[in-house]
């Protein structure tokens, strides 16, 4: 990934009445060292993001992406951010953003420097990964058992489990895993045997007809992706639901996606090397619409 443009924000308080906020950022060479050492956000992965689709110069959800920033603050007791602001600062991005193709604008509020200004916040924007070939060819996934039973979200919230913290390095080591395993990515799954999501993704599964993802009861992120496709189906007259999910569901299903902000929908070819159908017109149409601009 090449960052083409980054700003820092110094953080408004979430009551300022300020309405205009470009004196409140600084933009940086992204190539330069921005960082100081005594950072928590890299000492300790002691903050948030947000990823943000961007096509053809329109940042996609951004409503969507505030509303999670804001849920993320609050469960890691962050500073609430000021959505205003924070808009501003993805609007000033999305204008540094390539105006055809697409791209990703990053959003991070950490707690900030160790013993000094807290807290720290930045936006880069440069061009998205290129997934083509996962939209038209697909992914194949293995379950990975998470470790914890579906309760532990209410018995532990300090694990924090629903904010998209910057502590991602659990994530990626699943993603390694499920590549020693001869797949492409991984489906977290509890160990009281429910599906949760994937490291990077949200999952969508079409059973008899209806389309289905995991509750975002506090144990996974609401995917803003899968939250944007659900409307669109929903507007068609398609059945959607948010349902505590077996394992045992997965192999019924006849047709499943991973969906993420930036790759947007790839089809599961197989879970644990068995085969899953793929619906090729109906992934097509839902990459088309997630490809227009939304908001
Ligand atoms: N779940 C996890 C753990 C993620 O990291 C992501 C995206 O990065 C998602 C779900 C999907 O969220 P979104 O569709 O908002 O990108």
């Amino acid at each position: 990934m090449t960052w083409h443009f980054a700003l820092v924000i110094e953080p408004a308080a979430s009551d300022s009445s300020q309405t205009v906020f470009a004196d409140t950022f600084t933009v940086i060479d992204p190539a330069a060292p921005a960082l100081s050492v005594g950072e928590l956000s890299t000492q300790r992965g002691d903050g948030i993001f947000e990823s943000v689709g961007v096509v053809d110069g329109h940042p996609q959800e951004v409503d969507a992406h505030l509303d999670r920033l804001a849920h993320s603050a609050k469960i890691c007791d962050l500073p609430a951010p000021h959505r205003e602001q924070w808009r501003q600062a993805v609007t000033t991005a999305a204008e540094h953003t390539p105006r055809r193709g697409e791209g990703v604008i990053k959003l991070i509020l950490s707690r900030g420097v160790e013993h000094g200004p807290a807290p720290t916040a930045w936006v880069t924007s440069g061009s998205a990964p290129d997934f083509a070939l996962a939209r038209a060819h697909g992914v194949r996934v293995v379950t990975l058992d998470r470790g914890y039973g579906l309760d532990v979200p209410s018995r532990a919230p300090w694990l924090l489990l629903g904010a998209k913290t910057l502590s991602y390095a659990v994530n990626m080591a699943a993603l390694r895993e499920a590549k020693r395993r001869g797949a492409d990515d991984a489906i977290f799954v509890t160990s009281d045997g429910f599906v949760l999501e994937a490291p990077t993704a949200s999952l969508v599964l079409r059973v008899d007809g209806r389309f289905v993802t995991p509750a975002p009861n506090g144990g996974i992120l609401h995917g803003t992706t899968q939250l944007s496709l659900f409307e669109h189906l929903e507007a068609q007259g398609l059945h959607t639901g948010y349902e505590v999910v077996p394992v045992s569901l997965m192999a019924r299903a006849d047709a499943a996606w991973l969906l993420s902000s930036v790759r947007l929908a790839a089809p599961i070819t197989s879970i644990d090397g068995k085969d899953v159908p793929v619906d090729r017109e109906l992934t097509a149409s839902i990459n088309e619409y997630l490809l227009s601009p939304r908001d």
